[in-house]
C-alpha cells in the first residue's frame, strides 16, 4: 500500500514504517548526512548546511533535495539535545541552521 511519507513524498507504508516515515529518498539523504558526519567529523556537516543556506540565498539556485527533510532533522537534533548533553554546543548549531533555512519559506508564506 503506497501512502504519503512525513516528507510528502509517496512511498510503500511497509518501508515508510520502519525508516522514520521517509520515503526512499529521503531516507537516503538522511542516511548520507549521518555518514558525512561519521567519517568527516562534525566540521563538515557545519560546512554541508552552511553551504545549504548560501544556495537559498540565490533564487535561481534553490535546491529541493533535504527541503521535505528538515522537519525531520529539526526533531532527530531536538532528540540529540537530549541524548547527547556533551556534544550540546554542536547540536544547537545544526538547530540554529536548520531554522535559517527554514525560515525563507515561512516568509514566503505571509505574502
Ligand atoms: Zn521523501
Amino acid at each position: 500500500m503506497m501512502i504519503d511519507a512525513r516528507c510528502g513524498h509517496l512511498e510503500e507504508k511497509i518501508y515508510a514504517d520502519v525508516h522514520n516515515g521517509l520515503c526512499r529518498k529521503c531516507h537516503s539523504n538522511f542516511t548520507f548526512l549521518l555518514e558525512l558526519e561519521q567519517k568527516y567529523g562534525e566540521d563538515a556537516l557545519i560546512e554541508y548546511w552552511y553551504s545549504k543556506i548560501l544556495t537559498y540565498l540565490s533564487p535561481e539556485k534553490k535546491e529541493q533535495d533535504v527541503n521535505c527533510l528538515i522537519d525531520h532533522l529539526i526533531e532527530f537534533y531536538q532528540e540529540n539535545l537530549i541524548k547527547y548533553p556533551s556534544k550540546k554546543n554542536y547540536t544547537k548549531k545544526m538547530l540554529y541552521m536548520l531554522y535559517s533555512l527554514q525560515e525563507p519559506f515561512d516568509i514566503e508564506t505571509l505574502k
